[in-house]
């Protein structure tokens, strides 16, 4: 019997970042589907694993916590062959992980663009490089990359983030164009503003200036994006490539 269209039963799915924040979230949803699941963190190896174990009990999968600067290309090949050898394939790239260093251009440092560039963009092109060797072969793949909509508005202050974020846009539809002829799907989502570490930085003041232009009225939670993201991992999604979706409660309608 076929599948269920929306079941990752038998994949395999890699989350840049999944420990905490729409990484986690999307990793849960993805468990929830049945996919076996590689997350990765930085330095906290207690939190990673402790997500792991909460998935795989719950949903009866294989989760591992595999350590990961997206930065570096070692860590990156030796998290697609994690995959590969302990999880016993690669299906599904999800990536997630990325950071910001807010500034205006006018009083930012070279390091912060680099490491906003680096985060986002060169570890979206590590991953993605990894993991289409194997997608290739398999002649079946899912790479969902998390962009952002200040990618497609642009942020006073964030001009690094933005830039990063449109680059990712630009890979996103050119990986898809390269790979589309081998059933492998790259999609972009577009998250708007999310309540997570990310955004609690934010004063009261700029919350509350971010929440009066949202048509919404309110932030979205992690578990807002991450289904979006399982769909478009699953096989009801196969005729969908080199898109940018959005979701935001209606802040950007282009
Ligand atoms: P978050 O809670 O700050 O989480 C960021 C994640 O990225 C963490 O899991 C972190 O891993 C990982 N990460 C950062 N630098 C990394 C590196 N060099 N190597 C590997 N992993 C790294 O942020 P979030 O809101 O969940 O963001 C997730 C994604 O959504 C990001 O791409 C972000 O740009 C995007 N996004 C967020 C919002 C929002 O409003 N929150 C809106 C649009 C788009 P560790 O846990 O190991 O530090």
């Amino acid at each position: 019997m076929e599948p269920a269209p929306g079941s990752l039963r038998g994949r395999v799915a890699v989350i840049t970042g999944g420990g905490r924040g729409i990484g986690r979230a999307i990793a849960t949803d993805l468990a929830r589907a049945g996919a076996d699941i590689a997350l990765t963190y930085r330095s906290d190896p207690a939190q990673a694993e402790g997500v792991a174990a909460e998935l795989a009990a719950t949903h009866g999968v294989r989760v591992r916590a595999v350590q990961c600067d997206v930065r570096q290309s070692a860590d990156v090949e030796r998290l697609i062959n994690e995959a590969k050898d302990n999880l016993g394939g690669l299906h599904i790239l999800v990536n997630n992980a990325g950071m910001t260093a807010d500034n205006l251009v006018m009083r930012m440092s070279e390091q912060a663009w680099d490491d906003v560039i680096e985060t986002n963009l060169r570890g979206t092109f590590l991953a993605s490089k990894a993991a289409i060797r194997h997608m290739l072969r398999e002649r079946w793949g899912r790479i969902i990359n998390i962009t952002s909509i200040v990618g497609v508005s642009g942020n006073a202050g964030q001009a690094n983030y933005a830039a990063a974020k449109a680059g990712i846009i630009g890979f996103t539809r050119s990986l898809a164009l390269e790979v589309a002829s081998r059933n492998i799907t790259v999609n972009a989502v577009a998250p708007g503003f999310v309540l997570t570490d990310m955004t609690s930085g934010l004063t009261d003041d700029q919350k509350e200036a971010i929440r009066g232009r949202i048509p919404m009225g309110r932030y979205a939670e992690a578990g807002e994006i991450s289904p979006l993201v399982a769909f478009l991992a699953s096989e009801g999604a196969s005729y969908i490539t080199g898109q940018v979706i959005n979701v935001d409660g209606g802040l950007v309608m282009a």
